[in-house]
């Protein structure tokens, strides 16, 4: 807070808020326009939602699909579990919601650690986030993952493309556990070859066995959770007060591994998303394609932003920034290498 500002003082403030405003409204006007550098790299643009509003906001904001449904909204706030039909309605509504054809990524019920769920009840355990969370619940509970994914099945003809995610996947173990879950339902419908199945990168181990896990059968895709994989990486919760601020996915660390997974997945043909907070940043964009990330999944207000940043870059200038990127020592050197505007 400044407070007795100079005339001059105001004025500059005054200045830099037209700025603001000015460079909004170009990136608005091209939302809708692919994300493409300068030498014709594309790259998905699409949104992080948590409901069927968001679906349909983030079509008005240039979304090309949605890269994380958080499919907790469907289970949080009500006394008991909801049935397959209920869900069937929702998943299939956001389906709708997009254009047809456009992805629609749906993450398997993430509770445990900081999601509690009252009729799901996961004994109190000492370190909740070290503990029984994300696919570890499902796998715990296995009628209520089998539900959620009879449930995407069944939504699969509704028009976008749909693809089921595993959160919080650690071991290979889990992965197998999930698919088989997954297929056995799959086995039992039409819509066998209608929807692919990933994983998501939030855990550290994930990443240095990449090349394991992009030889499993039937695993398509990672989408990084730079969320939790820094906190897991650095060993610091993102929401301590004391060292929430140094939870920063920009650490050459967490780019390392962001970089190495996509390598090891595209010698496999298969692709890698940021759904982590990291992808709304334009600053990080660069560094981010530069790695080799296929897809960056996105807060909807960040959309018109995010794309004119990959649009502000050619792809050999992103490799060597990544390239960079990893050998700096420290967060603030990866921000230093990617000036922002500071208006
Ligand atoms: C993440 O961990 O980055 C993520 C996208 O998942 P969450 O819902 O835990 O933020
Ligand atoms: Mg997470």
């Amino acid at each position: 807070l400044r407070t007795n500002l100079s005339e001059a003082g105001l004025s500059a403030v005054r200045k830099r808020q037209e700025r603001i405003e000015a460079r909004k409204a170009a990136e608005y006007a091209r939302k809708d326009e692919p994300a493409v550098t300068s030498d014709g790299r594309r790259v998905q643009v699409v949104a992080n939602i948590g409901g069927v509003d968001d679906a349909k906001e983030s079509q008005t904001k240039g979304a090309e699909g949605v890269g994380l449904l958080r499919s907790e909204f469907v289970f949080l706030g009500r006394a008991d579990a909801p049935s397959e039909d209920e869900q069937v309605a929702i998943y299939a509504d956001c389906a709708r919601a997009l254009a047809p054809g456009q992805p629609l990524v749906i993450r398997t019920l993430d509770v445990g650690g900081d999601k509690p769920l009252a009729y799901l009840p996961i004994p109190a355990e000492e370190n909740p986030f070290l503990g029984v969370r994300g696919i570890r619940v499902g796998l715990d509970q296995p009628e209520v993952l089998r539900t959620q994914i009879r449930a995407v099945l069944a939504s699969s003809d509704a028009g976008a493309k749909l693809h089921v995610m595993f959160p919080m996947i650690a071991t290979i173990d889990d992965w197998r556990r999930a698919k088989q879950i997954f297929d056995e339902e799959r086995s039992k419908v039409a819509a066998w070859d209608r929807v692919s199945v990933g994983i998501m990168m939030e855990v550290p181990s994930v990443a240095v066995m990449a090349r394991q896990f992009a030889a499993e059968d039937g695993c398509d895709f990672f989408s990084v959770g730079t969320n939790d994989l820094t906190s897991y990486t650095l060993a610091m919760d993102r929401g301590h007060p004391k060292l929430a601020s140094q939870v920063d996915p920009c650490n050459p660390a967490v780019l390392a591994l962001i970089g190495q997974a996509a390598e090891a997945l595209h010698e496999r043909g298969k692709w890698l998303g940021v759904c982590g907070g990291v992808a709304s940043d334009p600053q990080a964009v660069p560094i981010l394609i530069g790695l080799g990330v296929d897809e960056l999944s996105c807060s909807i207000p960040a959309i018109p932003a995010v794309k004119a940043a990959v649009r502000a870059y050619d792809l050999s200038t992103c490799r060597a920034l990544a390239e960079k990127a990893v050998t700096c020592a420290t967060p603030a050197e990866v921000r230093a290498l990617v000036p922002v505007d500071e208006f």
